[in-house]
Formats: structure tokens, C-alpha cells, sequence
């Protein structure tokens, strides 16, 4: 398995720390609102790769913290009038709640900085003692100097950063360098805070994830993820202040995902072309943007349009309808041992897991993996027909299954369904006695009401079989 690692700028063999352990850190959202469909992205895809390597054999913890205490979250718990605790607590549980739309598997840890704060002023405290950090009026910072490798997963060199950033106004005149940046910061009236030997304060956003991968993974992981956005300064000032503190090296594999842009503009609040997963879930079922965003290679920049989410919606409805196909015959058939012309056809579908391992293996190929799954999928449509085995039909569902279920493309607990199935099935069966009682007119009303539900049924001779429209 090859991963491309953000901090050697190319793909590697993907070789864990222990074997067939992985650790991995993703960092979460900051909880002030609503999550929008950029964050949809690294929820998605990480949840892939992690679905995808337990799918090898790997045991893998896996942590997503939430980002609990921020200026936004102050800002909006002011405006409401409420403390920060009542805004965190419900956009953790809104978060959750379109993660588990999203189909994405809870983390075996969900840590919060607030949680963390005895922890936190350890490592800050570690960091002082070393002379990597240092105290100024209440803050203490991180001293970018004393740590050689500091640039070396962003690439930037610390006299670049150091000469832009003294061009501009406004710097903070406790700092030693402009480079540097905070660990602890004193609070300001009406903010929460902690107290520590520096002031009554709080901490700087990087150092939480520092401490809550320490804490949830040990000194060294596997891999740490997020988007591509957050490489520098978040990602680097993680390195520096982990690498600086337990004196090991941090994560070995820096994975980062491409933005989502709208109408080909990247999505911001200022441009007004923000959008919140909520809102889209409105009008596009969660498994349609599930599949939508593994679309693309996680890497690439990836536009968001009404036009790529209808054509993701028909792609997904073709995986559907087969798994539909297959399960009606499954039923309706006899023949629980495969023909050997079945058992050959079996033997030559071989092709498609292993194509799909393939891209899956080549740095997380999703694209090229749901064409396996199409090319799987158009196999078992065209091998099946009413005279074929029930265990044919069941060996062709168990292996597009298969393939679906690594991609969390086609959720279990509503049969793979977006939408309620069980008014689909009572029309149809409301129909059948329509027609066993010679009432045609009703049962030619009933199927039309179904065809306004984007229902075409069909009559075979194995009874009634139903899809949606393509
Ligand atoms: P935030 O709440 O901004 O800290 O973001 C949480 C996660 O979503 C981080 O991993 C970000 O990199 C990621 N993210 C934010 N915006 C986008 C976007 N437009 N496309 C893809 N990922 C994003
Ligand atoms: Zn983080």
C-alpha cells in the first residue's frame, strides 16, 4: 500500500510502527456552528482510509478531537448570550449527527482540549524547560529558533516567514521573532479560562492536538491528517512543538486532503458561497454527497455543483439498483449451489476486487476504485438472468457488497436506501391485489403514483421487481 506523505512530498510503502497497528490522528472541526461541505471532505475521506486498512487487517485507533475552545466559539456564545459549553455542546452533537449521515464510523476517541488542561500546561511546561518556549507578560511562546527542522513539512524557510511577517503591522511587541506563536495566552474579560503558572488563560490551538495525540496515541503515530489548509501553520507548529517536547519524531505519514470549491471559486463565508453540510442534506441525500466526494482523488481540488451532485446521484442509483436486481432474485429463485459456468463467471469476477485493491493501494485511488465497483456492477447485470441460481445472484451481492462497504458507500440499516422503502412496497403490494381483484384501473394508478416517486416496477416471473428511474 502506497500513501502519498505530505512531509516527503512523495508516495511511500505504507509500513506502521507496530505491525498491523495503525495510529491515526485527523483533526476535527472547531464547533461554533453548523459543519459546511469542506469539512464533509476529511471526514469522508479519512474515514475511507481507515475503512480501507481495517479492511486489511490493520487495527487501527482512530482520533478526531473536536476543537472546543476558540475565538468563534466566544464570539457566538457572546452574541447568544449563553456560555461557550452551550455552543460546543450542541455543534458536537450536530457534528456528530452529520457524521453518522455521512456514514462515517464513530473514532475510537473524540478528545476535547478543554478536557486536556492539565496536560496541556505539562507539555507547555516541558517545552519552557527545554528553552523550546518562553514567558512574556502573562503568554508564553513558542521560540521558532530553537528548533532546527522548523519549516520542513510546509517547506518554508523561517527567515522568509520571519521577513514577511515583519512587514506587517500590528505584531505582537512579547514576541521574540515574528515567527513565533502562542502556547498560552492570558484571558480577556468575560472569556473562559484555566489557570496555570503563567496567567488565568487559555491555550493556543496548536498545542491541543500536540497533547491529545500524545495522550490518545503516544509520542510517535502513524499517521496525522487534516486538510491541506491546515500543513502551515497548524501541522508544522504541531511537528515543532511534539518533536521539541517528547524528543521523538512526531507522525510519520502527513496525509492532507484538497479543498471543496463552489462553482470552481473557493468556498468562504465572505463570498457568500458557503454552504453548510445541513442545507445540502436538505436536498441531496448524505449517501448521494458520500459518494459524490469519493469521487474525486482525495488530493485534487474538487468543485462542488448542483450538476456533479445529480451526476453523482445517478451513479450511485446504477450501484442500487444491481444490489436491488440481485437481492430480488436472491429471494425469488432456487439453487443454493452454483452451475460451474456460474462458478467460472465467479472465478473471472475475481478481476474486479483485485482492480479495486489496486487503486485503493495506490495512494487511496476512490475514483478508479468506484469504477471497479461500476465494472463489477455492469459483470453481475449482464451474467445474471431469471434462470440463474439464487447462490449465483448471492456470490455476485456478497462481492459488490464487499467492495461498497470499504467505501461506506451504500449504509446498511436502511437496505442502502435513502429514502423509505417500505411506502415503495406497500404501493406495490396495494397494486398486486389491485390486479389478483381484476381492478386494472387501480393498479395503472398505483404505478403511476410509483413512477411519480421515480419508481419503475416491473413484472417478472418471479413476481413484482422494482428501481428507481437512471
Ligand atoms: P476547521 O473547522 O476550519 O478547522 O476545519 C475542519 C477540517 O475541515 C480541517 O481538516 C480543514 O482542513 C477541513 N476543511 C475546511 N474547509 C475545507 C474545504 N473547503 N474543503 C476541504 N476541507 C476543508
Ligand atoms: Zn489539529
Amino acid at each position: 500500500m502506497k500513501v502519498y506523505n505530505t512531509l516527503t512530498r512523495r508516495k511511500e510503502e505504507f509500513v506502521p510502527l507496530e505491525e498491523n497497528k495503525v495510529r491515526m490522528y485527523v483533526c476535527g472541526p472547531t464547533v461554533y456552528g453548523l459543519i459546511h461541505i469542506g469539512n464533509a471532505r476529511p471526514y469522508v475521506i479519512f474515514d475511507t482510509i481507515r475503512r480501507y486498512m481495517e479492511y486489511k487487517g490493520y487495527d487501527v485507533t482512530y482520533v478526531q478531537n473536536f476543537t472546543d475552545v476558540d475565538d468563534k466559539i466566544i464570539k457566538r456564545a457572546n452574541d447568544e448570550g449563553v456560555s461557550t459549553e452551550v455552543i460546543t455542546e450542541r455543534y458536537i452533537k450536530e457534528a456528530l449527527k452529520d457524521a453518522e449521515g455521512l456514514n462515517v464510523e464513530p473514532a475510537t476517541y473524540h478528545p476535547l482540549a478543554t478536557k486536556e488542561m492539565p496536560h496541556i500546561i505539562e507539555m507547555i511546561k516541558t517545552l519552557i524547560d527545554k528553552g523550546y518556549a518562553y514567558e512574556k507578560n502573562g503568554s508564553v511562546y513558542y521560540d521558532t529558533s530553537a528548533f532546527p527542522d522548523y519549516g520542513k513539512l510546509s517547506g518554508k524557510k523561517l527567515e522568509d516567514l520571519i521577513a514577511g511577517a515583519s512587514n506587517r503591522v500590528g505584531a505582537d511587541p512579547d514576541k521574540k521573532s515574528p515567527a513565533d506563536f502562542v502556547l498560552w495566552k492570558p484571558k480577556k474579560e468575560g472569556e473562559p479560562y484555566w489557570e496555570s503558572p503563567w496567567s488565568d488563560g487559555r491555550p493556543g490551538w496548536h498545542i491541543e492536538c500536540s497533547v491529545m495525540a500524545k495522550r490518545y496515541l503516544g509520542d510517535t503515530i502513524d499517521i496525522h491528517a487534516g486538510g491541506e489548509d491546515l500543513i502551515f501553520p497548524h501541522h508544522e507548529n504541531e511537528i515543532a512543538q511534539s518533536e521539541a517536547a517528547n524528543g521523538k519524531p512526531f507522525a510519520k505519514y502527513w496525509l492532507h486532503n484538497g479543498f471543496i470549491n463552489v462553482d470552481n471559486e473557493k468556498m468562504s463565508k465572505s463570498k457568500g458561497n458557503f454552504f453548510t453540510l445541513r442545507d445540502i442534506a436538505a436536498e441531496v441525500p448524505y449517501d448521494v454527497i458520500r459518494f459524490f466526494i469519493l469521487n474525486g482523488h482525495y488530493r485534487s481540488p474538487i468543485n462542488f455543483s448542483r450538476e456533479l451532485m445529480e451526476a453523482a446521484g445517478n451513479g450511485l442509483m446504477r450501484i442500487k439498483n444491481c444490489v436491488k436486481g440481485l437481492s430480488f432474485h436472491i429471494e425469488n429463485s432456487a439453487g443454493d449451489v452454483m452451475t460451474a459456468e456460474e462458478a467460472s463467471l465467479m472465478e473471472k469476477a475475481a478481476r474486479f476486487k483485485e482492480d479495486f485493491e489496486r487503486a485503493m493501494d495506490d495512494d487511496f485511488n476512490t475514483a478508479d476504485a468506484i469504477a471497479c465497483i461500476f465494472d463489477y456492477v455492469k459483470f453481475a447485470n449482464s451474467s445474471i438472468s431469471e434462470n440463474s441460481t439464487a447462490a449465483f445472484g448471492k456470490a455476485l451481492l456478497d462481492g459488490i457488497s464487499e467492495l461498497c462497504d470499504i467505501l461506506g458507500i451504500l449504509p446498511k440499516d436502511n437496505g442502502g436506501d435513502s429514502v423509505d422503502t417500505t411506502e415503495i412496497e406497500r404501493l406495490i403490494a396495494e397494486r398486486s391485489a389491485a390486479k389478483k381483484a381484476k381492478d386494472y384501473a387501480k393498479a395503472d394508478e398505483i404505478r403511476a403514483q410509483l413512477s411519480d416517486m421515480g419508481v419503475v416496477i416491473e413484472d417478472t416471473r418471479q413476481g413484482v421487481r422494482w428501481s428507481f428511474k437512471k
